[in-house]
């Protein structure tokens, strides 16, 4: 009996939600790298659970300069995300973590704006970059989307943003929503 390959096999295709932690996920008081300073924001856990419904895979994505600036520790930082997970449940959980340590800006860094987290995570799980967004509530969360190649949304904050930025909206590269699950509500 002859056995057929398809030579275009169906690959599945997997799509992702990047999050940002700080104003994001957890409330922002600027270095938040003490565990007991994880307080989720209202929403998140619902907003979670339809990213997870619509077969997103989730990736958290958080620049963490204070580690090299030696303020503390990735210890400290992992501490903080074991106590975010806690507070989440065993149900909405991360693909893949990102800690950018590092205090400088450059694209071989992961630091936000530089896309280098999600280039490798798009190739790692065959990510469909057109069903994928970045989430965040600074500008720099955005450009990293933008960078990757991906949709991002910009959510509330009171972070300035740059004339760049600003175009961006105004061009539509850039999405503006006041909340994580204002933006899980969008998506189909
Ligand atoms: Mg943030």
């Amino acid at each position: 009996m002859a056995v057929c390959f398809s030579k275009n096999p169906q690959k599945s295709i997997a799509k992702a939600i990047f999050l940002d932690r700080d104003g994001t996920l957890n409330v922002d008081y600027g270095y938040v790298y003490q565990p007991e300073k994880i307080h989720l924001l209202p929403g998140v856990p619902e907003a979670l659970d339809l990213f997870i419904q619509k077969d997103f895979l989730l990736f958290l994505f958080t620049n963490q300069p204070g580690i090299e600036r030696g303020m503390y520790t990735r210890q400290d930082v992992e501490a903080c995300h074991q106590r975010l997970q806690t507070l989440l449940g065993p149900t909405r959980c991360f693909q893949e973590i990102c800690i950018a340590a590092e205090a400088e800006v450059a694209l071989h860094h992961y630091r936000k704006p530089s896309p280098r987290f999600i280039l490798e995570m798009l190739e790692k799980y065959h990510l469909d970059p057109q069903q994928s967004y970045m989430v965040g509530d600074k500008e720099t969360d955005a450009f990293a989307g933008l960078s990757g190649g991906i949709h991002s949304i910009l959510l509330d904050s009171d972070y300035p943003r740059s004339e760049r930025c600003k175009t961006l909206i105004a061009e539509g590269r850039i999405h503006c929503l006041p909340t994580l699950l204002d933006f899980a509500r969008t998506l189909a």
